[in-house]
């Protein structure tokens, strides 16, 4: 019998991956385009189409041989039913039933949902939080996306809105957030909030690699806005474990390449502010998927729906 594979897609606001992995979630083959060249909806639609149309043809494939094909995506989604109910970050996308629009014009079996859950499935399954029964998984980024594994599940819900840690208050008086609230921790530690404390404080522009980088070679200025940062993941993240008593929390993303400076900060805080039984228990734990993750639960989602 011919060796069977599955399609993983993990569309950004950026950039849109798409990957060959075989049945044991490896990834064989892999491309990445830029999500921004596609401008209108069914542009992208029909760029998802060609891209795992090409796939099948380039490593010599047919159709059979392709188990199912698993997108992950950037917004609230009603995996059930296939829905996308809409993009922050990608305009045009409203109420799209993209689960049946794929698997008609692919001819094989589709799958989707929120990328955050499906990063958390593979750090549960195969990465950083492996052996772990009760797991927040959080990135962080321009926005900060987050997956909650409960009893060895993925937690979704009543509307498969669960684990949205960027937007949990943290002061009633706080700034305005993209969701349309205020004072959610997103509005104090996503990317764009730290560039801008840093600026304040070196009095210039600076990157967020910049910003890491002179932590680690302890600049005094950088390490206080990491520090800063780290604080409020840390008393976020003591609500978060004394409501759920979880094992572990597994943090990744491009802020968290911050490094040490930031999860001794998350972790003195977390110690400090939490209860003493439910701190003392939970693990704090650097993503090990990288970039991949996306790729890789959207291929477990494939195995798992099946
Ligand atoms: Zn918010």
């Amino acid at each position: 019998m011919a060796k069977k594979f599955i399609i993983s897609i993990d569309l950004g606001g950026t950039n849109l991956k798409v990957a060959l992995l075989d049945l044991n979630c490896q990834i064989k083959d892999k491309e990445v385009l830029s999500t921004r060249s596609f401008l209108e909806k069914d542009d992208l639609i029909l760029g998802i189409v060609h891209s795992v149309n090409r796939f099948i043809k380039y490593n010599n494939l047919n159709k059979a041989q392709i188990l199912g094909v698993g997108l992950g995506l950037p917004g609230p989604i009603d995996a059930k039913n296939g829905i996308v109910h809409f993009f922050p970050n990608i305009p045009g996308w409203k109420e799209v039933k993209l689960r049946d629009i794929l698997r008609k014009n692919l001819g094989l079996s589709v799958f989707i949902d929120n990328d955050a859950k499906l990063m958390s499935l593979a750090e549960f399954k195969m990465g950083a939080a492996k052996g772990f029964n009760n797991i927040l998984c959080m990135t962080l980024g321009t926005g900060i996306g987050g997956g909650l594994i409960i009893n060895s599940r993925l937690y979704r819900g009543f509307n498969n809105a669960a684990g949205e840690i960027g937007h949990l208050p943290i002061n009633e008086n706080g700034p305005d957030c993209n969701c349309g609230s205020s004072g959610c921790l997103e509005a104090y530690v996503g990317n764009n909030r730290i560039i801008a404390e840093a600026k304040k404080a070196f009095k210039r522009d600076i990157s967020l690699e910049e910003l890491s980088r002179l932590a680690d070679k302890h600049n005094r200025i950088a390490m206080d806005v990491w520090n800063k940062a780290g604080r409020h993941l840390g008393f976020a993240l003591a609500g978060v474990v004394n409501l759920l008593n979880l094992d572990a929390i597994v943090i990744g993303g491009g802020v968290a390449k911050a490094g040490n400076v930031l999860f001794d900060s998350i972790i003195k805080t977390l110690k400090n502010q939490a209860m003493s039984v439910q701190a003392k228990r939970v693990k704090i734990l650097k993503a090990k998927l990288g970039n991949e993750a996306g790729l890789i639960g959207g291929a477990i989602m494939v195995k798992e729906g099946l």
